[in-house]
């Protein structure tokens, strides 16, 4: 995927503008989002891509669309690079400690235990962040009911839908992209119509 190629080359040049205060979660509303709109704007611009007039509310809120929506991966990109490896231990998994947003890409990983192997799910945020959970686990309404879940199957990946909240989780069985994982989901969850609004 190309496309991820740049997103992530933008994010890189980005990071370093990032001015983060570790104050309160998500780290998304506690920065500098005007200057790092107009710079990540600048470079989309740069390649040929016109963002127009996008709020910061909508992309803190993840909810801006078309070129808009990749302004705000890219934005939420740059923050996950800039305080990758430094988020305390105890800061909170959902939503997102950092840009807010629920996941919606899994990695369905086997892990040993003392006595028995056990399934666990590697749920990838958008921004690149990422949590281990049980395999029946919605982040947004932390469901736990094995039989509360729909199941669509698609290609190579499960979708996972929590009847109680609605929302959708896509899962792959093994790490075959990586960090682009949950940009491809969220393609293929909204081509589908099911986006969750859940949150
Ligand atoms: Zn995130
Ligand atoms: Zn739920």
């Amino acid at each position: 995927m190309k496309a991820f190629d740049e997103i992530d080359a933008i994010a890189s040049s980005l990071q370093a503008l990032v001015k983060v205060e570790p104050s309160s979660y998500p780290l998304i509303s506690n920065v500098n989002m005007e200057e790092l709109i107009s710079a990540a704007k600048q470079e989309l611009e740069r390649r040929g891509i016109d963002v127009g007039g996008v709020s910061k509310e909508a992309i803190v809120r993840g909810e801006a669309e078309g070129a808009g929506g990749l302004l705000s991966l890219v934005i939420r990109r740059a923050l996950y690079k800039r305080v990758k490896g430094s988020l305390p231990p105890d800061a909170p998994a959902f939503p997102c400690p950092v840009c807010g947003l629920y996941p919606i890409a899994g990695v369905m990983k086997r892990v040993k235990g003392a006595i028995f192997s056990m399934d666990v799910v590697e749920l990838h945020c958008l921004c690149g962040y990422s949590t281990t959970v049980e395999q029946f686990h919605c982040p947004v309404c932390g469901n736990k009911d094995k039989q509360a879940f729909d199941l669509y199957v698609a290609g190579d990946i499960t979708y996972r839908a929590c009847i109680k909240c609605g929302h959708v989780i896509g899962i792959a069985k093994e790490e075959v992209e990586g960090e682009k994982l949950p940009i491809a989901i969220a393609y293929s969850i909204s081509r589908h119509g099911w986006i969750s609004r859940s949150a």
